[in-house]
C-alpha cells in the first residue's frame, strides 16, 4: 500500500486545481479511482464521485476537497505587469520571491513573483507585512500589450512547485490541504473494494471548498445529489509541533501521531464514538481535537444537507498550512485510510446514528 500511496501522490499533489479551476487534479484523481472503483463520474461544478457497492446500506459518503489556494490574475498594466487577487486564504509573506505557473487557454505561462529589492524599501517599512497589492507577476513580457497576449484576466496562477520528499515519512507540497484528503478518501475506498463492505461508498473530490462560504461549494451540491446517510469529511488539521505556538491557545496535534478525528457540533456523536472505537480496536494511533462551533470543513456544508447527514471529520496533521510547502507524514495518511475503511466495514443497515 505505501509504495502505491506515494505513487497516488506524486501525480495528484504536483496537479494545478485552484478553486473553480479544478479540471486537471480532478481528471487524475478520477483516473486513480477508475481502476477499482465500479463507477466514476463528475457534475457540472466539478465535483468528482467513484463508487463502490451500489444499492448497499447505509450509502457513505467520504470527501475530500480537491482544490487548492491559488492566485487570479485582475489586472495588466502597460509595461506588461500582472496584478492579483487571491483564490483561498493567502499569507502574502510566503508569496514573495515565488516562481508561479500561469495556467492559460493556449498552456501553462511561467513568471516569477515582484518585489522591490530590499535595498530600496524604506527602512521603516521593513518591519510591516507586505500585502497583495504591493506584489506584481513578472512573465517578463516587454509591455501590456504582449502581456495581455499571452495572459487574459481571469486567468488563475499556482506556485511553481514539485513534491518533495523529506526523509522516509514526511512529504511537503503546495497543494496538501486538501489533495491528501481526496487521496484519502480514494485509498479508503481501495481498502474497502478489497474487503468488502455492506455499505454502499462513494468516493468524492469536491471542489471550492477554499472559496465556499460557508465552507465547501462543491461538498452542498455532491451531498445533496448522493443524499448520503453518513459522511466522512478529510480535511488537513493544524499541527502545532513547531516553534512558536502555544498548546494552551491552539491544542496539542503532533505530526506523525495518527489521524484527527474532530468532537464538537458539526460531529454526529454517535459516529464520533463510533471513529474512537475503530482506532482503539484496531490499534491505530489517532488524536482527537476540539471543535466547538463551525469546523471550517466541507462537513458544515454536508450535516445540513436535507433533513441532515450523520458527518465526521477526519484531519491530517499539517504544518505550514497554505504556505508552498505543506508538510504531513505518510504514516498518518496511512493510518487514516486504515481508520476509515474499518469504520465503514463496522456498518450495517441497522446502523443507528441517533445521538444518546
Ligand atoms: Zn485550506
Amino acid at each position: 500500500m505505501k509504495s502505491r500511496t506515494r505513487e497516488s501522490l506524486a501525480s495528484l499533489l504536483d496537479a494545478p486545481g485552484p478553486s473553480g479551476f479544478e479540471t486537471r487534479a480532478a481528471a487524475a484523481w478520477r483516473a486513480l479511482a477508475e481502476v477499482f472503483a465500479d463507477r466514476t463520474w463528475s457534475d457540472i461544478y466539478g465535483s468528482s464521485f467513484a463508487q463502490i457497492g451500489a444499492g448497499g446500506r447505509p450509502r457513505v459518503m467520504l470527501a475530500g476537497h480537491i482544490d487548492e489556494i491559488g492566485l487570479m490574475v485582475h489586472h495588466i498594466d502597460e509595461q506588461g505587469f500582472l496584478y492579483v487577487r487571491e483564490v483561498g486564504g493567502w499569507d502574502p509573506q510566503v508569496l514573495v520571491g515565488q516562481r508561479v505557473e500561469i495556467l492559460t487557454a493556449d498552456g501553462s505561462v511561467v513568471g516569477v513573483i515582484g518585489r522591490r529589492a530590499v535595498h530600496l524599501i524604506e527602512r521603516s517599512d521593513r518591519e510591516k507585512a507586505v500585502k497583495l497589492k504591493d506584489l506584481w507577476i513578472d512573465i517578463g513580457a516587454a509591455n501590456g500589450e504582449e502581456a495581455r497576449r499571452r495572459v487574459a484576466i481571469g486567468d488563475v496562477a499556482i506556485i511553481r512547485s514539485e513534491t518533495l520528499e523529506l526523509g522516509d515519512e514526511l512529504v511537503a507540497a503546495r497543494s496538501v490541504d486538501d489533495r491528501i484528503g481526496a487521496i484519502v478518501a480514494l485509498e479508503s475506498l481501495r481498502l474497502l473494494s478489497e474487503s468488502g463492505t455492506e455499505a454502499e461508498v462513494v468516493a468524492v473530490a469536491t471542489t471550492q471548498e477554499e472559496i465556499g462560504y460557508p465552507s465547501g461549494g462543491g461538498a452542498r451540491t455532491s451531498s445533496f445529489e448522493l443524499a448520503p446517510d453518513v459522511a466522512i469529511v478529510i480535511d488537513v488539521a493544524h499541527a502545532t509541533d513547531h516553534p512558536t505556538l502555544d498548546a494552551k491557545e491552539h491544542g496539542e496535534i503532533k505530526l506523525g501521531h495518527g489521524p484527527v478525528i474532530a468532537r464538537g457540533a458539526v460531529v454526529n456523536q454517535v459516529l464520533f464514538r463510533r471513529l474512537v472505537e475503530t482506532a482503539e480496536h484496531e490499534g491505530i494511533p489517532h488524536q482527537v481535537q476540539a471543535s466547538p462551533a463551525s469546523s471550517g470543513t466541507d462537513a458544515d456544508a454536508i450535516f445540513t444537507t436535507r433533513s441532515g447527514v450523520a458527518t465526521g471529520i477526519v484531519s491530517i496533521p499539517n504544518r505550514y498550512m497554505h504556505s508552498p510547502n505543506q508538510l504531513v507524514s505518510m504514516r498518518d495518511v496511512e493510518h487514516a485510510a486504515a481508520l476509515i475503511a474499518g469504520f465503514v466495514r463496522a456498518l450495517d443497515e441497522r446502523t443507528s446514528f441517533l445521538p444518546l
